[in-house]
């Protein structure tokens, strides 16, 4: 079954009625990935699928499964969607020259509720307030990105929710440190001149 065409009537800035769905056109699922970026200081760029590019934050400490870890979260210029399976080693004199490993991606999904309703993925980044429900390989279950503050003082934390997937006593930033795409250490892609990306 699609809502396609209870959709195609509709202008959902206008109606009240539910969309039915995140109101893609496709069923295939967004895509989240999370790059660790040996760059001028070590980070983990977070990235979901949002309005067909890549919405971005550089996370320093890289995302926690701990429910009582706050992990800062800096936003970074969109990017787009085919960059999700890019590793391999940016030139040095480029910007954000560094190595960069694919530490983990897989799909998500927009969990951001607002009047009762899904607030679409773009809208709720606006609003400084996104939940959803990751399905990575090392990485899983609820995360809340919640901008605090505002205009030069506004920061964005990532924080994971209290469901099954929390787990104070993993640390995949330090215990899982390969590569999801080619099983490779930093250093191994670091090694493979010239930006293998397979
Ligand atoms: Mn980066």
């Amino acid at each position: 079954m699609s809502t396609k065409d209870y959709r195609s009537k509709r202008n959902f800035d206008k109606t009240g009625e539910p969309r039915g769905s995140s109101g893609r056109s496709s069923s295939k699922k967004p895509q989240f990935v999370i790059q660790k970026h040996d760059s001028s200081t070590l980070h983990y760029d977070f990235r979901i699928e949002a309005d067909g590019v890549l919405k971005s934050w550089a996370v320093p400490k890289g995302p926690s499964t701990d429910p009582g870890e706050k992990r800062l979260a800096v936003p970074t210029e969109d990017h787009p969607l085919e960059y999700a399976n890019f590793e391999g080693v940016i030139p040095e004199d480029e910007y954000g020259g560094g190595t960069v490993l694919v530490w983990d991606r897989g799909s998500y999904e927009n969990v951001t509720e607002k009047d009762g309703e899904i607030q679409p993925i773009g809208k709720a980044i606006e609003a400084g307030h996104v939940l959803i429900d990751l399905r990575g390989e090392k990485i899983r279950g609820g995360y809340a990105l919640h901008r605090t503050g505002s205009g030069d003082n506004a920061r964005w934390l990532l924080i994971k929710m209290d469901d099954e997937h929390a787990d104070a006593r993993r640390n995949p930033v330090s215990t899982e440190q390969k590569s999801v795409k080619s099983d490779r250490t930093m250093k191994q892609v670091a090694n493979d001149e010239g930006g293998n990306d397979e």
